[in-house]
């Protein structure tokens, strides 16, 4: 980006921390990383708002690992309680009973409400134009309840209700947040954080929905080594897996294009989800079927 932003480099990560050292997510996940960050940006007038999922796990009653507020509401219900909060929020000031409460309403969803559960109350939020951050931390299944198959699932992924792999390609969130043309919408990944930052940044500018897809590593469902977080997550934005980009109403621009993409082979061998893709016999036909849909991807792209 070559846009004015307060992060240049790593050096410039705000140094308030918003989550407390430990909480009962489990060692390893990438979306603990995501938040450290996105908070880190948003600061600390900002208001939470979770739904069923592994993040909701940072408050467990009466323990929470959260130094800012959070309301847990049903799985669909997310949107709807973040406009709750932003129009009480705007009931007060205009009583004038705060001025100026500069809070942010930041709802925090797993991908099974953000691509099937709540992905009707999350367009509706959107057409009306709800001033609120959207963050769904994709780790493609519903990893809080047994790792079940959700519409972000990739092909080929196995899951537990598809324990011989997806046969469906996951759905692209992005494209249908965009088709709604809210001011923003952006993907971001653990091993990019001052990608992260910028775009956290940015988006305040913006009045309205603005809407983060974030890759969600995730050791206990995926089978990867706690230890190789970072490195999964760097391989998913090399081999082209995972794309760095945003839309600013609607126009697209690529954050970070990887010049020369590693094979996918070098991200998928390292998840036990994928294991049955080479062995006990390799299955090339659909490891190629995988790297055709990321090269397809690269293709169109014009930048
Ligand atoms: S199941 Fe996965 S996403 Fe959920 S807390 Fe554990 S590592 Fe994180």
């Amino acid at each position: 980006m070559s846009e004015q932003t307060s992060f240049k480099t790593l050096r410039d990560t705000p140094i308030s921390e918003y989550l407390t050292p430990g909480s009962p997510l489990c060692g390893g996940c990438g979306g603990e990383i995501i938040v450290k960050l996105a908070l880190k940006a948003l600061g600390p007038k900002t208001i939470l708002v979770s739904v069923p999922g592994c993040l909701a796990l940072f408050e467990l009653y009466p323990y929470t690992s959260l130094k800012t507020p959070m309301l847990f509401a049903p799985f669909p219900a997310g949107p709807a309680a973040a406009q709750g909060i932003v129009d009480g929020i705007e009931a007060l000031v205009s009583k004038g009973r705060v001025s100026n409460p500069g809070v942010k309403v930041l709802l925090l969803t797993g991908d099974g409400a953000a691509y099937d559960i709540g992905l009707q109350a999350t367009s509706a939020a959107i057409h009306r134009g709800l001033d609120f951050y959207y963050l769904c931390y994709d780790n493609e299944a519903y990893g809080n309840t047994g790792f079940q198959f959700s519409g972000s699932t990739p092909l080929a992924a196995s899951t537990s209700t598809t324990p011989a792999g997806s046969g469906l390609r996951k759905k692209d969130l992005f494209e249908i947040w965009r088709a709604h043309n809210p001011p923003y919408v952006a993907t971001v990944a653990a091993s990019r954080p001052v990608d992260l930052l910028r775009k956290f940044e940015k988006a305040q500018r913006f009045r309205g929905p603005k809407l983060f897809i974030a890759l969600g590593v995730c050791p206990t469902g995926w089978g990867s080594d706690p230890a190789l977080t970072v490195r999964l997550d760097k391989l998913a934005v090399e081999t082209g897996i995972f794309p760095l980009k945003e839309a600013v109403y609607g126009r697209v621009r690529h954050t970070y294009i990887p010049r020369s993409r590693k094979p996918v082979e070098e991200y998928l061998r390292h998840q036990r989800r994928f294991e049955h893709l080479f062995k006990p016999v390799r299955r090339d036909d659909l490891i190629r079927q995988i790297q055709e849909d990321v090269d397809r991807y690269w293709e169109n792209v014009r930048e």
